[in-house]
């Protein structure tokens, strides 16, 4: 039966669920509250450079994405692009410097990153016991200094968390904003075991093994992905419209009312794809004895999101000192500089930048210092080259300058997120043919909502 689906929320999660349910033949609609469909990717092309103001790459880990992005209909396959294998390559900074991270046992036996006795709390990670499942929820530091210690935690897993979700490791929950790490202490008794084993069997059953998996993109960056999206729902995409409230009918249908107005269309399913604090504002004008308006998702306003600003700086290469060879460098927090980490973002794709001249991409802000994501752009810019400078040797203005504030960037999985979980799963037993998904349900990685998008599709496809 040809369903008439709306889907709210025009990031990656809904393009890709509105795309899906539009291939299966179902009258789709997509309100979304921005000019451009999207989300949190946008790519700016100026005079020869390519900035990306949010996400800069999507790693494969998943076949969905690999089939989203061949798909016919979409026709973006061949401007397609792989990070360079540069990619491969990772620096941490430690005393102020850059200092690779190791991609092998042997690279780690003699890196200066660690101590010798961190080392050794690494060799004995597999022989330290298991958390019961029954212990109250850990944070992942707390995980991480239980299994690995204190030097790990500065080292590896503050930097890393702030690469990933901008976050603060002391807050964010190991078992609801890290799940498969927890599962494998869960499974396995230990990480390293769990790895390994892990990764055995997935080689065995053939599947992507996350190290090996591509981060990828695209000739125009990732909103060519967006866009095509976006151009395939051709009439169905309404841009400026942010739903308001969504109202039952009598058979069991939805009506949508944005900040155009009322919709006059009724929907049999609908699919909300919005952050966290933008599901909780939605009006849901429930008829009935004893029933008003009510803010059902209300309770997900509590769920953190702070602001990260990226900035885009394009200089000569004989303005930087540093090679650049590899992906980036992640700043742990006990360094004590202003930015997070720094991309080298024309070494993973040197068509960004025109020749002879490189690109850094700078990400300031997150949990960690919230209130310099906020400082006027002039003041970003300088607090990110007095760290480019002292970092990797630059010396001189930029040649190329772009920057963007996500005054709401990316949800944070903190310890007790499970009753957010909990309410949105409430939600959708309460609500037949209303559907959650997206960054603040199904994770916070691009792949995730692509997955995401593509599991809704399928709920709408074949309600249980
Ligand atoms: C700065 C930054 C860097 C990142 N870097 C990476 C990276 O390198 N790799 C990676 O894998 N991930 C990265 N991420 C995470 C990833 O980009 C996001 O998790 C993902 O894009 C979220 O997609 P989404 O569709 O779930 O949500 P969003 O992109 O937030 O889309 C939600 C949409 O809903 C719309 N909307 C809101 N309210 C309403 C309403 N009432 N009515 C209609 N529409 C509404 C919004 O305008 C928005 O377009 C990054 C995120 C940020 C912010």
């Amino acid at each position: 039966m040809k369903k008439k689906v709306v889907v709210i929320g025009g990031g990656i999660t809904g393009l890709t669920a509105a795309f899906r349910l539009k291939q299966a033949g179902h009258e789709v609609t997509l309100f979304e509250a921005g000019d451009v469909a999207g989300g949190v990717i946008r790519s700016v092309e100026r005079d020869g450079w390519l900035a990306e103001c949010g996400p800069n790459t999507m790693l494969e880990t998943s076949a969905a994405i690999t089939r989203l992005v061949e798909d016919e209909d979409l026709g973006i396959a061949d401007r397609r692009r792989d990070a360079s294998p540069l990619g491969g390559t990772r620096f941490i900074l430690k005393k102020g410097k850059p200092m690779m991270l190791p991609s092998s046992a042997a690279g780690f036996l003699k890196t200066e990153l660690v101590s010798l006795s961190a080392k050794l709390a690494l060799a004995a990670e597999p022989f330290r016991s298991r958390l019961s499942p029954d212990a109250a929820e850990e944070s992942l530091a707390d995980f991480v200094r239980r299994r690995l210690g204190q030097e790990f935690l500065d080292y590896a897993i503050n930097p890393f968390v702030a690469g990933v979700y901008a976050g603060d490791p002391e807050n964010l929950s190991v078992k609801f904003g890290f799940p498969k790490l927890y599962a494998l202490e869960q499974k396995y008794g230990s990480m390293i075991k769990g790895q390994i084993l892990g990764a055995r069997q997935r080689r065995k059953e053939g599947r992507v093994t996350k190290d090996r998996a591509k981060q990828l993109s695209f000739d125009g960056g990732l909103q060519v992905l967006t866009d095509a999206l976006a151009n395939n729902l051709q009439g169905r995409l309404r841009l400026g419209n942010e739903v308001t409230s969504i109202g039952e009918t009598e058979d069991g249908r939805w009506s949508i009312q944005s900040n155009k107005g009322v919709v006059v269309d009724f929907f049999d399913d609908v699919i909300l794809a919005l952050p966290a604090h933008r599901l909780a504002t939605l009006i849901f004008p429930y008829s009935g004895e004893g029933k008003g308006a009510e803010q059902p998702l209300k309770a997900l306003a509590e769920i953190v999101y702070p602001p990260v600003s990226s900035v885009v700086l394009g200089f000569r290469r004989e303005q930087v000192e540093h090679s650049l060879n590899g992906f980036g460098t992640l700043n742990p927090e006990v360094e004590k500089v202003s930015t997070l980490g720094t991309l080298f973002t024309s070494s993973l794709f040197p068509e960004r930048a025109p020749e002879d001249h490189v690109l850094l991409t700078t990400y300031v802000g997150g949990a960690r210092s919230p209130e310099l994501a906020l400082r006027p752009e002039g003041e970003r810019v300088e607090l990110v080259l007095k760290d480019l400078a002292a970092i990797y040797g630059i010396k001189g203005d930029p040649v190329f300058q772009h920057s963007f504030l996500y005054k709401k960037a990316i949800p944070q999985y903190e310890v007790g997120y499970g009753k957010f979980l909990q309410t949105m799963e409430d939600f959708e037993a309460g609500h037949t043919g209303i559907y959650l998904a997206g960054h603040c349900r199904d994770g916070i990685s691009l792949a995730d909502s692509i997955v995401s998008g593509e599991k809704v599709a399928k709920k709408v496809l074949q309600p249980s």
